[in-house]
């Protein structure tokens, strides 16, 4: 009797064994540990974000560099064995920075480190002289009232703090991007902020600003709190401004995308990427090189594990620190994200290390999703109940076509040292933490591309693999 068992067993199995290649690709722990480890061990993550930084270095959209970025997006992607290695091409708007300086005239002349923010205006070609007053909040100066800051420079010294999750910088990036409007509103004639950084180097970090229509720049944390103690004396503090920037309409950027063509559903799509382009300071390593590296390497690792029924796509956008790249390519692709986009996500936050992994809530109980849970537990990731809250700024515009998404917290205790400044450079990338973010990516990747997991929010999932 027992034998006769057995006999139905292995028959039972070597059914399913014959059956398996025209199945969903075999998603079980095991298989999700193996492809962990050769993410772990691969090379290709270091190589691309090595190649951008050492071969493009920084990147603003609108300059001769991010032409040159395009060329070395199309030729890496092709490199690696990318199919459909597509350019896109929008027109943007674009600010470029010109040359800036800063000092106090009195009561004690100093020099003082700043760097212009996103859409400043230009001062007079003499540079603009003018009394400060320093809010140490940024509610200070929404406080304030209509016309009291006339002729005057605001200065805001808020701190920044330091948090795993970058929650700091969601809370307090108001301050340099909405502060040149409000105190515009207000009368003053330029605007100085804190740099949102929690480094105590001094170096100033950049980054957009919506239009104030009047001079504004961040300053070196060191330099903000210089002007903190000159002004608790009580004498007025005069500094002089001389900042010079371009400001064009209709300049062309690019998204460079490449697809891992999935062999059974391809035109089921994944969307994955970083962007392409960055800020003028630093060579743009933490933000976003390491980004367009993760991605790019996981869609390779989790491939070479397959194959794969879905189509995996990793798209390098080529604006988001100015905007524009996100949204061009959700109008691009409007009716793929609305039907077939099985899930989207974007590796915007640098090189640390994955600790929390969100996605869809109706999935998570999803044997395949509990696989990943299981395979991604020795990196010290784990997997919220929480749904996800932000897929990064370029794949927003997709999730507001229907696309489902996911969000991978990376540890920021650092990110925000670097970012936007002159020190963020490839030395800061680690390799091991790089290629735990490939670990992640990947094993997602496998998740979602090789078997048939339904991520919309408002679907059961459905599967006919294990
Ligand atoms: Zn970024
Ligand atoms: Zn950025």
């Amino acid at each position: 009797m027992a034998s006769l068992w057995l006999k139905i067993l292995a028959a039972a199995l070597l059914a399913v064994s014959m059956a398996a290649p025209s199945r969903a690709a075999e998603i079980n722990a095991a298989k999700l540990g193996a492809v962990r480890n050769a993410a772990l061990s691969d090379q290709t993550a270091w190589g691309v974000v090595e190649s951008l930084t050492t071969e493009v270095g920084a990147r603003p959209v609108g300059s001769p560099a991010m032409t040159r970025a395009r060329d070395w997006a199309v030729a890496k992607l092709t490199a690696l064995g990318f199919k459909n290695v597509t350019v896109e091409t929008f027109n943007t708007a674009v600010w470029t920075r010109g040359e800036e300086r800063a000092e106090i005239i009195g009561p004690f002349p100093q020099k003082l480190a700043i760097l212009g923010l996103g859409r400043s205006t230009s001062t007079p070609k003499d540079g603009l002289s003018a009394e400060i007053i320093v809010f140490p909040s940024y509610q200070g100066l929404l406080d304030a009232p209509l016309g009291s800051l006339k002729g005057k420079i605001a200065v805001v010294t808020q701190r920044m703090p330091r948090t795993q999750d970058g929650s700091g910088y969601g809370a307090l990036n108001a301050q340099r991007t909405r502060g040149p409007f409000e105190a515009a509103r207000r009368g003053a004639v330029g605007y100085l902020v804190r740099s949102l950084s929690t480094d105590d180097t001094r170096l100033p970090h950049t980054g957009a600003a919506s239009p104030g229509e009047i001079p504004a720049a961040a300053l070196a944390p060191a330099d903000a709190e210089l002007l903190e103690r000159m002004a608790a004396r009580g004498k007025p503090v005069t500094v002089r401004l001389r900042m010079t920037s371009t400001y064009r309409t209709d300049v062309p950027g690019w998204n460079v995308s490449g697809d891992i063509p999935g062999i059974g559903a391809p035109d089921e799509v994944i969307v994955i990427g970083g962007h392409l382009d960055s800020w003028d300071v630093g060579d743009g390593a933490v933000d976003d090189a390491a980004g367009v590296a993760i991605t790019t390497a996981a869609a390779k690792v989790a491939a070479s594990q397959g194959p794969l029924r879905r189509t995996i796509r990793v798209v390098m956008w080529g604006s988001e620190e100015q905007g524009g790249s996100g949204g061009a390519y959700a109008k691009q692709h409007a009716i793929e994200a609305r039907s077939k986009m099985i899930v989207v996500g974007e590796s915007d936050s640098g090189a640390g290390r994955i600790w929390r992994v969100a996605v869809p809530a109706l999935v998570l109980d999803h044997p395949h999703i509990r696989a990943f849970a299981a395979a991604v537990q020795p990196l010290r990731v784990m997997v919220d109940r929480a749904p996800p809250q932000f897929g990064g700024a370029d794949v927003q515009p997709l999730i507001e076509l229907g696309a489902p998404f996911v969000d991978f917290s990376q540890d920021m205790n650092r990110y925000f040292d670097l970012h936007h400044s002159d020190d963020d450079t490839l030395d800061k990338v680690d390799p091991g933490d790089l290629a735990q973010n490939v670990a992640v990516w990947a094993a997602f990747l496998y998740v979602a591309a090789g078997g048939d997991i339904v991520f919309k929010s408002n679907d059961r999932p459905v599967s006919t693999g294990q």
